[in-house]
């Protein structure tokens, strides 16, 4: 018995009879006509994803979608939140339609405990939900213990605004009341993080605000590692749009945070000590809690899966997807998490009908603005091999020499996007 059974049935006391703890467990095994039943935890662009293509490809499954937040604030678009370029209500989405017009069952709890033995998950309120099949898409964790002297006080005056909400709104006012001249220090951590191109997105959109409002500022970027996503794009935007505002310190050159100093917004790094009017720190990341206390993750804090279909190398009849999963090639992104999903939908609609899944193909698109008016892309098709690889020549990145009004057409793509994913996701 696992100690999440046995405590359930002593807290209940009814340990000789579990079938009271679990209604409708029992039967369901053996009614092979009552509907299967799939579980999803975690309410964001792969879990919802997930159920709304669930009830899509067999309207007569009985999905549940748990999420602990009734609101879904998307990390896409928080940046332009920063940049004061949109509002935080304008990123933010009910889950109210998968209920509405495809039947999915929303839960508003904290899921607690899986149990991958006896297949079921617990809430925070004790309940506890039976699974023929359970998606488990969490997302992320910070791991705040990854830079010696953070932790999760010391985000209420060191931002990482790295899961969108009230820590946006927190580095947004902290960057209104920063004077004109300040320093603001940004620091991305090692790979693999959630959203590759993010950090640097945000550089560009902090200094776009600072350019407009406060232009004698300055951002530096203390970072762990020596290259990143869009890099070549990014520095040739910086320079013609804010010319010796952004200043890039490699992990090689001391650019890894060492330890920070919550108290004095300062960092201390290889290449030195640096005080900051604004400190937004980027700490290492992990699989969501959920999926780490289930079992479902590698000692490196990320859940292993099937390239084909994301069912988890740890648990039969688990599938994770989204920022919690390793994907080989494909990168932590809302995109990535979303086609994911659709491929883990079509596998377990198969899997339940005793069919072959369909070939997996995957998709990615990542959008970064580095003003209103100037967008840069990477995109790419992958399919599952020994890992999730990238199709050969499939995607790539925006051209390196374009002119300003292809520079607008592709922000102008980005709302695109985020309309698309919104209503694929959530709609
Ligand atoms: P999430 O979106 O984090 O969803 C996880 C959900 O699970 C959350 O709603 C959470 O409340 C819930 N949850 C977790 N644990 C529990 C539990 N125990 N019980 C109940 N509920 C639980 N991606 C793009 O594609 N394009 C972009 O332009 C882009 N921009 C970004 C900008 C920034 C600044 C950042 C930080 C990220 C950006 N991303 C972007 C990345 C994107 O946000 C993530 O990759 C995406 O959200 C991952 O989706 P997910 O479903 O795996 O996790």
């Amino acid at each position: 018995m696992t100690d999440f059974n046995r405590r359930q049935l002593l807290g209940a006391g009814l340990a000789a009879s579990a079938t009271l703890t679990l209604p409708g467990f029992a039967a369901a095994q053996v009614n092979r006509n009552a509907p299967a039943r799939v579980v999803v935890v975690g309410g964001g662009f792969g879990g919802a994803t997930a159920a709304r293509y669930l009830k899509l490809f067999d309207p007569s499954l009985e999905v549940t979608l748990i999420d602990r937040d009734a609101l879904y604030t998307t990390c896409p678009f928080s940046n332009y939140v920063l940049a004061g370029v949109r509002s935080l209500d304008s990123i933010q989405h009910r889950r109210d339609p998968l209920q509405q017009r495809w039947g999915v069952k929303l839960v508003r709890a904290s899921a607690t405990a899986i149990d991958t033995g006896a297949k079921r998950v617990r809430l925070a309120d004790g309940a506890v939900l039976p699974y023929d099949k359970l998606v488990v898409a969490p997302g992320i964790e910070l791991n705040y213990g990854g830079v010696p002297g953070y932790s999760e006080k010391g985000a209420e005056r060191v931002p990482h605004a790295w899961k969108a909400g009230a820590q946006t709104a927190l580095l947004r006012r902290q960057l209104e009341a920063m004077p004109d001249g300040g320093t603001v220090i940004i620091a991305p951590p090692a790979n693999p993080f959630r959203c590759p191109p993010g950090p640097y997105e945000r550089v560009s959109m902090i200094a776009w605000y600072l350019k407009t409002k406060k232009p004698k500022s300055k951002i530096l970027i203390f970072d762990a590692k020596d290259a990143f996503s869009k890099q070549g794009l990014f520095q040739a935007a910086w320079e013609s749009e804010y010319p010796g505002m952004i200043t890039w310190v490699a992990g090689k050159d001391g650019g890894k945070v060492e330890e920070v100093d919550v108290a004095n917004l300062s960092i201390k790094a290889g290449f030195g000590t640096e005080k900051a009017n604004v400190l937004n720190l980027i700490p290492p990341q992990t699989a969501g809690k959920i999926a780490i206390d289930a079992g479902l993750a590698e000692s490196n804090g990320w859940c292993a899966v099937d390239p084909k279909n994301f069912a988890s190398r740890k648990a039969a009849d688990v599938h994770v997807l989204g920022d919690a999963s390793i994907a080989g090639a494909m990168p932590k992104s809302g995109s990535a998490a979303n086609s994911q999903a659709k491929v883990v939908a079509a596998a377990i609609v198969a899997s339940l009908r005793g069919q072959a899944a369909p070939p997996a193909v995957f998709h990615n698109t990542c959008y970064s603005l580095v003003s209103p008016d100037y967008g840069i892309s990477v995109t790419g098709t992958y399919r599952p091999g020994e890992t999730v690889a990238e199709v050969p020549n499939s995607g790539g990145v925006s051209p390196a020499r374009a002119d300003a009004a292809f520079r607008k057409q592709e922000a102008e793509h980005t709302l695109g996007w985020y309309a698309g994913i919104i209503a694929d996701s959530f709609g």
